[in-house]
């Protein structure tokens, strides 16, 4: 990993000779890695009041607990929280759908850089030691070309200054795609799917889990156990969108696609 100070000197000589461009649009931009118009989209639900232990939304007028919501309460999950950027809708998930193809490598660590410079302070006030992504099986890594949670993962490493831990979690089995499933079956679909590789540091570390969506809980919960089991104190979980609440039916107006599918 690119020390801070270093990689901050690189991206300065990088800008001038290639100034910003928009991670969406690829127009140029002053600073930063949207286009404000798209930027504006990509955080229309950044601001909502949110569980702390699901991420899920609670409503303008409740306390943000650690102890859970209505939807949360009775689900027993190995981690301790969830931090998130925004709703799994309008253009934000488009972003998602986008950074998964093998070109969204440079959206994923825009997309990336966004949920720091919004999530910053929460992510700093968590004492975590390393940063683990959730991993694709090897065939899916293999056909999509790199996992995006790694990237994620990755520049949150950097941010933080701690170590990332790429290989510390990995599937036992292929799983079909949990966007397929509900309920119940995403819980058996990934039950036991994760084992931690054999490293003596995750024992007794605080790690910060990383993934891209957060929908029931069931894949970062069962990454969480693996965790747990081999020995670390604690899990939180951090990702750009939480998906599966009601709201998912009352859709954001994704103003931009409507602009670029015309
Ligand atoms: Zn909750």
């Amino acid at each position: 990993m690119i020390p801070r100070p270093i990689r901050s000197m690189i991206q300065q000589l990088a800008s001038l000779a290639y100034p910003p461009m928009c991670a969406w649009s690829g127009s140029p931009v002053a600073s930063g890695t949207f286009a404000d118009d798209i930027r504006e989209q990509l955080l229309l639900s950044a601001q909502e009041n949110l569980c702390l232990r699901c991420g899920g939304n609670i409503g303008p007028h409740l306390v943000p607990s650690i102890k859970g919501c209505d939807q949360c309460r009775d689900d027993r999950f190995w981690f301790e929280g969830v931090i998130r950027l925004g709703r799994y809708d309008g253009l934000l998930a488009e972003g998602i759908r986008r950074m998964k193809r093998l070109s969204g490598y440079g959206l994923a660590r825009a997309l990336a850089e966004l949920l720091w410079e919004i999530r910053h302070e929460q992510l700093r006030s968590i004492p975590v030691a390393a940063v683990v992504p959730v991993p694709h099986h090897r065939w899916t890594e293999w056909r999509r070309g790199y996992n995006p949670s790694e990237v994620l993962a990755e520049v949150l490493a950097e941010e933080l200054s701690i170590p990332l831990w790429p290989r510390a979690l990995r599937r036992t089995r292929w799983t079909p795609p949990q966007h397929h499933l509900r309920g119940m079956s995403r819980r058996s679909n990934v039950k036991d799917a994760f084992q931690a590789n054999r490293m003596r540091s995750i024992a007794g570390s605080h790690i910060l889990l990383v993934d891209d969506v957060f929908t029931s809980g069931s894949t970062a919960s069962e990454s969480a156990k693996a965790l747990r089991q081999a020995g670390a104190a604690k899990v939180h979980v951090v990702v750009l969108a939480r998906g599966g609440q009601r709201w998912v039916e009352e859709k954001i107006v994704p103003k931009i696609n409507a602009r670029e599918d015309s």
